[in-house]
């Protein structure tokens, strides 16, 4: 677990800046959902974290460390996507462990790790199913059991649940909320559903433009948003 600072970041693509300064502190721990329109920049910002894009100008830390010029491979983060693509080719525990193989880990080690989120994402009986074999939820499962077997510091989800279909959607908003109860790591979460922000924040990050509008608890941006795009964009359905 650990503390993100991201300060007064920007990033541009050639000429055109989509990031325009933008600051956000997040505690050891909390569980952060940055919201805003499509095209906003959320993946951008997310992306930064992971290290997959290069940092304009700003700074951003994990704990103590600056990590601007730090490679993905050595940041202590994980990532869950929205389009999560499981490796067809392998079972639901080698999915999971592939990432651990990567970074050498040995075989016992990647098998506790393995057994370990598959516990905690209740797949014990489908470790030995290939992707085709599991329901969307399960998958979905899947894809962040992939992220739990490395026990990173930082979580990161990028619209994670807006491929799967409305009931389903309810369903993992309960299941990540209970994960990260268990867990207690901090999280980054992108949605452009306010829906999603509004039951899973502890402190959500309203982003329009490149810029942060607003953050707050849910309850403080439903009470007291600073502007119109807030109280618009808070307050319409989804
Ligand atoms: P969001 O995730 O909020 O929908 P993105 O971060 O994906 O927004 O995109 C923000 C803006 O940056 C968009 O205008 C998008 O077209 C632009 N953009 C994103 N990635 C690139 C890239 N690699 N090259 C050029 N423009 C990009
Ligand atoms: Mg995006």
């Amino acid at each position: 677990m650990s503390s993100v600072q991201i300060r007064d970041v920007r990033k541009s693509f050639g000429n055109f800046e989509v990031l325009h300064g933008v600051s956000i502190p997040i505690e050891d721990g909390q569980f952060v959902v940055l919201v805003g329109p499509s095209g906003c920049g959320k993946s951008t910002l997310l992306r930064m974290l992971a290290g997959l894009e290069n940092i304009t100008s700003g700074t951003i830390s994990i704990g103590d460390r600056v990590v601007n010029n730090v490679q993905p491979k050595e940041r202590d983060i994980a990532m869950v996507f929205q389009n999560y693509a499981l490796y067809p080719h392998m079972t639901v525990a080698e999915n999971m462990g592939f990432s651990l193989k990567l970074r050498n880990a040995g075989s016992d080690e990647i098998n506790k790790r393995v057994k370990r989120a598959a516990e905690i994402l209740a797949l014990g009986p489908l470790l030995e199913r290939y992707p085709r074999q599991l329901s969307g939820g399960q998958r979905q499962r899947v894809a962040m059991g992939r992220a739990i077997v490395r026990d990173p510091q930082v979580f990161l989800f990028d619209e994670p649940l807006s491929n799967l279909d409305a009931k389903l959607r309810v369903a993992m908003r309960t299941e990540i909320k209970e994960l990260h109860q268990r867990l207690k790591t901090t999280t980054v979460y992108v949605t452009h559903d306010q829906i999603e922000a509004m039951t899973m924040a502890d402190k959500i990050v309203v982003m329009h433009d490149g810029i942060v509008e607003q953050m707050g608890t849910p309850l403080e941006l439903y009470d007291k948003p600073e502007n119109q795009f807030v109280a618009g964009f808070i307050g319409s359905p989804a």
